[in-house]
């Protein structure tokens, strides 16, 4: 019986393979659960859409020709020998293992000498990532998930655990029974808010105003914890000062709901004594998203409801291996094991990978690579122009990249339409590696089927780039547990990070990394003490107007994964919710004369698509949802970014939706 780990969303729960799949029952993550999307991985691995050979064309107008590995590979390298660093770019994927996001780091960031590398984790947690830095001192999520079971209050914002993180969510569920009450604060009142104690309907944007009228009515209630603060805080008086010239009326109006529901919540928080607040793309995927978490973690700091069982803000991570490839130093505003670019920082990778061209500028992130005039861009299991805001404006920004690469295991993303070389990868089952979870749990994810056709793990292919480049001595890894063993070794570079302590063959088991930092109640700032930092909203989103008067928010469902490259190929998952449709408050709706099932087309400055109507009361009035399972999305999204972490705001595109008459 293999033991393997599921490859889609970030609980990461554990899975026994013998010719079938089930939940693992002894690993502590999901203790047997499993969703939909974890069960159906093998029927979707070997679909007919699978890229089983290097393909090459010269430009997007031909068709490709199949090359051998040798050729596809010497032509990549060749144009890199000739192209100066800072115009390759390299946007890798959540969905790699550690061992890929290693050897790609290792070969663009201390041999090819640029920082242009960076992960489409960029889109989802970015945010989180820059405020927890911020906050904490590192990028460490400051507890776990089954804390919820010595909490007496979780607060869900902008997290839709019952589609995105199902497993967790039937957690959720199991704790209510022994007494955790719910909040669920959304514009959508989601498959999630149904077990919620108490359901808030914020409008969208109005969630730094919700924590800092939450922060301000901690304060002037003496719910602080003095000591705590004392001892552990930064940046207390100048928070209160602030928090104390807010109207609460104001704050109230900018949230969208009555006083009485705030006191309501307020209520239940001033009852509970063990409180997690978790959230995810509703507060990251924004133009203030570092602002939005930094309001959030403010609560936990000023209460000291951090570092104690069943309290803390939890980050809910989307990608299977996102928080892998940020240890490992996949973000371009990072170098490796968590260290920046400072002198010292750079001074004991260049010693440890020995090489002398590690660059310390920051990189391009994966949402301004493709505007930034680069020559190559090598895309490595992801599908960018599906992904990226503005989609209209991104396929002009690819067309114009001379070189595009493309390496996946499936052939029908939308960036391969605008690749010129095409590299087959070895899809989850096909390869062996570990992932990181949401809550710092690694586990190796087994091979448990041969290759089909030519394809490799990635960090197969990316050594043999790197071989063909010349760095045949310092790539010569012979399998993913040797490259893992030498990423432990370069953790001892961190000063927090103790993954260098896992025996491989723990790994089977499961090794959680940081709990030392939990248990010393460390935060990892140099002075060891947190930060408050006062932030406010500054409406930044795109403005709704005459023109264009709804707010669109985008999100996942439950059964499909991304583009549903592999998803939307399974008959038993389409079933559950249609790939296309638009919810819309059944009062717009009306006054619009759109039935529910009607054709609508939905515009925004950018451009438009044609989907159906799902009229709901379920969603606040002049805000739509659209899924992330319409591949099409994108083209109506705004592309304004959060001036920090460089993430898009996803969640407030100003739209139109009209209904499409018979002859459209
Ligand atoms: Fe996989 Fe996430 Fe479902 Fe668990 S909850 S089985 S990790 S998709």
């Amino acid at each position: 019986m293999d033991k393997t780990l599921c490859g889609y969303c970030g609980v990461g729960c554990g899975l026994e393979y013998n010719g079938k799949l089930r939940g693992d029952k002894e690993y502590y993550v999901n203790s047997g659960s499993i969703c939909s999307k974890g069960l159906s991985q093998l029927s979707t691995i070997q679909t007919d859409t699978r890229l089983l050979n290097p393909l090459i064309r010269d430009s997007i107008r031909e068709n490709f020709k199949r090359v051998d590995w040798n050729l596809a590979i010497e032509s990549i390298a060749n144009r890199i020998k000739k192209t100066s660093s800072d115009k390759i770019g390299f946007y890798l994927s959540g969905q790699l293992l550690t061992e890929d996001y290693y050897i790609a780091n290792k070969l663009v960031k201390g041999f090819l000498g640029t920082n242009n590398i960076d992960t489409n984790s960029r889109n989802c947690m970015a945010s989180a990532v820059v405020a927890y830095k911020k906050s904490i001192g590192a990028d460490f999520v400051p507890l776990k998930m089954e804390d919820i079971f010595d909490a007496n209050l979780l607060i869900l914002a902008g997290a839709n655990t019952a589609e995105a993180h199902v497993v967790f969510h039937n957690q959720i569920k199991k704790a209510k029974k022994s007494g955790l009450k719910v909040v669920v604060i959304d514009p959508r009142e989601t498959e999630t808010a149904k077990i919620a104690d108490l359901y808030i309907p914020i409008e969208a944007g109005g969630d730094i105003g919700f924590f800092n009228l939450l922060s301000k009515k901690i304060i002037e209630n003496g719910l602080i914890d003095k000591e705590f603060i004392q001892n552990r805080v930064n940046g207390f008086e100048n928070l209160k000062e602030n928090l104390e010239k807010l109207k609460e009326e104001e704050l109230i109006e900018e949230i969208g709901i009555s006083k009485e529901l705030f006191e309501e919540f307020f209520k239940l928080y001033r009852e509970s004594e063990n409180i997690i607040t978790a959230w995810t793309m509703g507060l990251n995927q924004s133009v203030q998203g570092v602002d939005k978490n930094l309001s959030l973690i403010n609560t936990h700091l000023i209460t000291g409801k951090i570092y104690k069982r069943g309290c803390g803000p939890l980050s809910l991570t989307g990608q299977p291996n996102a928080m892998g490839g940020r240890e490992v130093g996949g973000l371009s505003t990072m170098l490796a094991v968590h260290l920046g670019f400072e002198e010292e920082s750079i001074k004991k990778v260049s010693q440890f990978w020995k090489s002398d061209k590690i660059d310390n500028r920051v990189g391009l992130t994966a949402t301004e690579m493709l505007s930034a005039n680069l020559d190559i861009l090598i895309i490595a299991h992801t599908d960018p122009i599906y992904h990226l805001p503005n989609r209209n404006l991104t396929e002009r920004f690819i067309q114009k990249i001379p070189l595009v690469v493309e390496i996946n295991a499936y052939d029908n993303s939308e960036t391969s339409k605008f690749a010129h070389i095409r590299l087959p990868a070895s899809p989850w089952g096909e390869k062996e590696g570990v992932q990181t979870n949401l809550d710092r749990s690694i586990r190796i994810v087994k091979k448990i089927r041969e290759n089909l056709g030519e394809a490799k793990a990635d960090w197969e292919i990316f050594q043999l780039l790197a071989k063909a480049l010349g760095f045949e001595k310092e790539f010569n890894y012979k399998s993913s547990r040797e490259i893992f063993k030498e990423y432990q070794e370069m953790t001892k570079l961190s000063d927090h990070m103790n993954i260098y302590r896992a025996k491989y063959q723990e790994l089977e088991k499961g090794f959680r990394w940081g709990e030392d930092i939990i248990k010393e109640k460390r935060f990892l700032t140099k002075d060891n003490r947190a930060n408050l930092f006062f932030v406010k909203n500054e409406f930044k989103s795109e403005k709704v107007s005459k023109d264009y008067p709804f707010i669109l928010l985008t999100g996942r469902t439950r059964d499909q994964w991304h583009s549903g490259t592999k998803t939307a190929k399974s008959e038993k998952l389409l079933k559950y919710k249609p790939l296309s449709f638009v919810e819309i408050n059944s009062k717009d709706a009306k006054e619009l004369n759109i039935q529910n099932g009607e054709r609508v087309k939905i515009s925004s400055k950018r451009g438009e698509l044609i989907t159906i109507a799902k009229v709901t009361n379920r969603i606040i009035e002049k805000t739509i949802f659209i899924p992330i399972s319409d591949r099409r999305v994108n083209y109506l999204t705004s592309d304004l970014l959060d001036p920090l972490s460089k993430e898009p705001d996803y969640n407030h595109s100003a739209v139109k939706i009209i209904k499409l008459k018979e002859e459209n």
